[in-house]
């Protein structure tokens, strides 16, 4: 481990956890979150959930999980280069997507939908939910019992309303504080990862194309280096060295400009960092800019593709029909989600609807829905 900065999350000087345990042995607090994070159910789930494209379409899409393990690597260079804890941001980056529904930002928005009068889902509050709450493997604590510091790192965004019942986690969003630096590097590393991937798998899905993305900016200009360097250079390679080239450039900009940031404030401590107005860790204001023209982009050219689009339809209706057949009848659910629906319905049925792949609850629906022979 590098030297750490005075401003750095420090793991001797950690919050704490819910409940209280022993300190760890040949380990220091945030690599032991990280471990239980990697051990937990919802973790090995992420495999089998969308990040852009549906899981069975096809092999070499990003999914969550290798989405997740990509903005560990992005953070943890960043985090070098800046003196921060890499194993805090390694620990957020792994958990940060934990709390996801099936079928990406479609499944997301159709359970917020079903659960508009029951309080709402939020997949970052759903992350801390299942850190906190749903993992079930520990015999004194549900939960994994993470340190302060993950958890906040955790919790991106919050609506007052659900802020106010969280605790200390809870405090910044009401009273307008920073993460530490740490979930800040992990929150843009998630930004940086997505961008590219999206960009590596837009293009093999040949939804977009290389004429399109010479459109956009930050593509355009890597992508006339690397055929300069290159000219024969096959397709395939041709992408994969402009976006590593793009990565590059990102995560050098964010370490070179929250250098500055940082040396401006000057935070002694890290109780400094989370009074700071505005975020420290940050891209330089032209690189901000290209970064914006790449999202719209996406957004325009893939996200909203009509192919996209079907997927996302077809996502949204099975999780609408599956949550109002188990919200009908509880007992259609496994047992254990029986017991707990009897305290609170809608909330165990969003959590059991969360917690499912997207192969799971495609198989769910069948099972349900479809009255041709289906195997138990
Ligand atoms: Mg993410």
């Amino acid at each position: 481990m590098h030297d750490l900065a005075v401003y750095a999350a420090h793991p001797e000087q950690s919050r704490g956890r819910q409940h209280q345990e022993a300190p760890p042995q040949g380990r220091n607090e945030f690599q032991r979150d990280r471990d239980r994070i990697i051990h937990s159910t919802a973790f090995r789930r992420l495999e089998y959930k969308t990040q852009v494209f549906v899981n069975h379409e096809g092999d070499l899409f990003r999914t969550r999980l290798t989405h997740s393990l990509e903005v560990a690597q992005i953070g943890r260079g960043i985090a070098r280069n800046l003196g921060l804890h890499e194993d805090l941001v390694e620990a957020i980056a792994l958990a940060h997507d934990l709390g996801h529904t099936p079928f990406g930002h479609a499944g997301q928005d159709e359970l917020n939908a079903c659960m508009k009068e029951h309080g709402g889902f939020e997949h970052n509050l759903q992350s801390l939910r299942v850190v906190d709450l749903l993992e079930q493997r520990y015999a004194e604590f549900d939960g994994l019992n993470l340190t302060f510091e993950t958890r906040e790192g955790i919790l991106k965004h919050c609506s007052p309303q659900n802020a106010r019942q969280l605790g200390i986690v809870g405090e910044r969003f009401l009273d307008k504080g920073q993460p530490s630096l740490e979930a800040q590097v992990a929150n843009l590393a998630d930004e940086i990862a997505y961008n590219n991937h999206d960009v590596d798998d837009g293009l093999r899905s040949g939804i977009i194309t290389l004429e399109q993305l010479a459109q956009v900016a930050i593509f355009a200009r890597h992508l006339d280096e690397v055929k300069g360097l290159y000219p024969e250079l096959g397709s395939r390679r041709l992408v994969h060295e402009t976006v590593r080239r793009m990565i590059n450039s990102l995560v050098r900009d964010i370490s070179r400009q929250s250098a500055d940031n940082i040396a401006a404030a000057a935070p002694g401590a890290i109780a400094a960092v989370r009074s700071t107005q505005l975020p420290l860790i940050g891209f330089s204001p032209s690189m901000q800019q290209e970064q914006l023209q790449l999202k719209q982009f996406l957004r325009t050219n893939l996200y909203r593709h009509y192919l996209v689009n079907r997927m996302s339809s077809k996502a949204q209706r099975i999780i609408r029909e599956l949550f109002a057949a188990f919200m009908q009848d509880p007992n259609l659910m496994p047992e254990d989600f029986q017991q707990l629906a009897k305290a609170d319905k809608p909330r165990t049925v969003a959590d059991y609807i969360a917690g499912m792949t997207d192969r799971y609850a495609i198989r769910e629906y069948r099972r349900l829905f479809t009255v041709e022979e289906q195997p138990l």
